[in-house]
């Protein structure tokens, strides 16, 4: 008998797969079409370890299956290869992004065929390339049409390390999202994408998303944060200023006994000018802004306020209340400025007790609250806890006696009635800000004339080329303000001497419309075929990591329905089914080549084999959960393959194999064998 020799075999198999080209998909048949795709990765290291391959090898499996139903199954690969991790690791090594960059695609490219990867690299992109970044140029100059890029002067989340600025969603508790460093806050002119005109439909659209996870509708519903409440007008007392509010509570309004501005609030420089407070404020703004916004709004973070001196008049009672300014309160959130109702709510407690601030119970707990206070002999006094559950309304004139929820209604009523402010609805996203003082990034197709201001790139003249020659090391300043050749050009508009903008886009661009390219891969006409990606998209089955839920997740949903608005394609969302799989531990830890767990897939498919090391992982656990990596297992994988292997074998001399097994020969147990196959395969199918 033969023995498992997996090497000859796979090797003879893939060549043979690769010669015929039996992975690719013929995209002008569309019946029976399915698209199935993985997350392109970041080619920023120089290998794939095997924690690594779950992503691709379950989306390798979902493509067979398929294409074994008969499907016309779509399963490119690409490569997200700008960015951050590329150009640090670049640095790191002392070779040029580009070089290291294209290197390990090809040494990825390597990986993938060496593990049996079913993908069509006749579709292959990589979007540091200019046919690729061209039309992420194009896309750009599409949002700016439509009047959703701009560009603006804001406190923006800046990189210390990185030397970059900072997008919200890659601020992840108060660190950057790649290196962990606190952010800073930056006071800086950049472009920004204006997500938030589509954050209801971003909102409302995830009710139809039932094959995502429970898990990345939450995080995304959480993200956009839409709150229901009132905009609330307060008059500054001795000046024409008024200070607006945003609130989600405006029942507890007659509880308001003391406002807060956050320290970058415009107001606040106005306000004080020429009182004994001037100086004192000035020197407070400055300390609070070299907080991050983590040591400001974490939740062990210490409340810092200072009186201004100056004071406003609550619009209910015409109670004249202090004006604070406080790190608690960021310009990025509502509208910079809060009424403080420390009653009800726990942050303006906490900050009333530190400042000795007056509190106004306005709500009365409910039946329920009280009788279990009353059990638990818990005593409720106003002066010594927040209290932000239901109840009634007291101490509140016109609302008193009124539940919450009626309460909330009258009170934006009447704000409207006698205009000190109306019903108003904000959310928590906002606008996306896609500029990187970086340098592997796609050049930002704008350039700026001292006439004309900022001018667009004619679609004609895209791409706009990333130079070679360039000092790319991070100063904080961008790297291509130092090429001459690069910076200085003509006005598109009036032909006069001009600069070109120097930043370069967020790699989310990159990633938030790859999977359009794909059906349209070598076109170097136009972006994407309407026709064809209208008849291959959305796509039928997203695999990839819970880690880009608000980011890439966000940002393609977003692009996707700005290019439907477009008339360029007519769906609105763009996957249909999405998967996130869980990540491999090993020693309890995400596996990765920096902590020193990283399992070398290709040690181990000299030893084992692909087979093995695609079974194993597929073997290894519930794919949407962590996984533990365990060396043994491994050969429990391999012997299990050599058994079917065996088995195999022993049908094969079997005389009555070649004929096919006629039914009337076959054994019981060969009967068995039939029956448990079929229940596998509707198992499998049905379920
Ligand atoms: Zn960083
Ligand atoms: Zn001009």
């Amino acid at each position: 008998m033969e023995a498992y020799n997996f090497t000859d075999i796979e090797q003879r198999w893939k060549k043979h797969f690769k010669e015929k080209g039996v992975y690719g998909c013929d995209l002008s048949k569309t019946h029976k079409k399915y698209y199935t795709l993985v997350m392109f990765p970041y080619p920023s290291g120089d290998f794939l370890h095997a924690g690594h391959g779950r992503n691709y090898i379950i989306g390798d499996a979902v493509f067979r299956y398929f294409r074994a139903l008969g499907h016309h199954v779509l399963n490119p690969m690409g490569f997200d290869a700008f960015g951050l991790p590329a150009e640090n690791a670049a640095i790191h090594k002392g070779i040029h992004p580009e070089d290291w960059t294209l290197k390990n695609i090809e040494r990825m490219k390597g990986q993938f065929y060496d593990w049996g990867m079913g993908y069509d690299w006749d579709k292959e992109v990589v979007s540091c390339l200019p046919d690729y970044y061209r039309w992420t140029q194009w896309i750009f100059l599409k949002l700016y049409e439509k009047g959703l890029a701009y560009r603006k002067k804001a406190y923006v989340n800046w990189c210390p390390k990185d030397m970059t600025v900072l997008a919200n969603e890659q601020v992840v508790d108060g660190g950057c999202e790649r290196c962990g460093t606190p952010v800073e806050q930056k006071d800086l002119e950049q472009w920004f994408f204006k997500i938030t005109a589509y954050a209801d439909r971003l909102l409302a659209d995830i009710a139809g998303l039932d094959n995502w996870p429970d898990r990345v509708k939450t995080m995304q519903k959480n993200w956009i944060g839409k709150s229901e409440g009132a905009e609330v007008q307060f008059k500054v007392e001795g000046s024409g200023q008024t200070i607006t509010v945003f609130t989600t509570r405006p029942d507890t309004l007659f509880g308001a006994t003391y406002m807060v501005l956050a320290p970058e609030h415009p107001l606040v420089t106005e306000m004080v000018k020429g009182t004994a407070k001037e100086a004192e404020v000035k020197a407070f703004v400055e300390k609070i802004k070299k907080q991050s916004a983590m040591d400001r709004t974490g939740e062990n973070a210490e409340k810092l306020g200072l009186d201004t001196g100056v004071k406003a008049v609550n619009p209910v009672n015409g109670k004249s209340i202090q004006v604070y300014i406080a790190n608690y309160v960021l310009m990025e959130y509502g509208t910079g400025a809060i009424m403080a109702v420390p009653a009800h709510d726990t942050r303006d407690f906490d900050f009333a007790q530190k400042y000795k601030i007056h509190i106004v119970q306005v709500i009365d707990p409910t039946d329920e609250v009280k009788h279990a206070w009353k059990t638990s002999g818990h005593l409720y006094d106003p002066q010594q806890e927040a209290y932000t559950d239901d109840g009634k309304l007291i101490n509140s004139d016109f609302l008193n006696g009124l539940p919450v929820d009626a309460a909330k209604k009258k009170m934006a009523e009447w704000l409207d009635e006698k205009k000190w402010g109306r019903g108003a609805v904000t959310y928590r996203l906002r606008d996306w800000l896609i500029s990187r003082q970086r340098y592997w990034g796609a050049p930002i197709p704008m350039v700026h004339c001292p006439k004309c201001g900022w001018v667009p790139v004619p679609e004609k003249d895209l791409p706009v080329r990333l130079p070679r020659a360039v000092e790319f090391k991070p100063t904080g300043e961008s790297p291509l303000k130092s090429v001459p050749s690069f910076v200085n050009t003509s006005c598109p508009k009036c032909g006069g001497e001009a600069r070109r903008e120097t930043d370069t886009m967020d790699t989310f661009v990159d990633s938030s419309w790859y999977f359009l390219r794909y059906v349209s891969a070598k076109d170097s006409q136009q972006a994407f075929d309407t026709k064809t990606a209208n008849q291959w998209l959305p796509v039928d089955q997203y695999i990839g990591g819970v880690e880009h839920a608000i980011l890439h997740l966000l940002y393609s949903r977003f692009i996707t329905k700005v290019l439907k608005d477009l008339g360029l394609i007519s769906f609105d969302e763009p996957f249909r089914r999405l998967f996130t799989q869980g990540m491999i531990t090993k020693g309890g830890v995400k596996m990765s080549k920096s902590k020193g767990n990283s399992v070398q897939p290709d040690e181990l498919i000299q030893k084992y084999g692909a087979d093995t090391f695609r079974l194993y992982t597929l073997f290894i656990g519930p794919p949407e959960r962590d996984a533990e990596w365990d060396d043994r297992a491994v050969e429990g994988g391999f012997r299990f393959l050599n058994r079917v292997w065996k088995l195999f074998q022993e049908l094969l001399e079997r005389p009555d194999f070649k004929t096919g097994g006629a039914p009337e020969a076959a054994t019981e147990a060969d009967k068995e064998a039939r029956r448990k196959t079929h229940q596998t395969i509707h198992k499998v199918t049905r379920t």
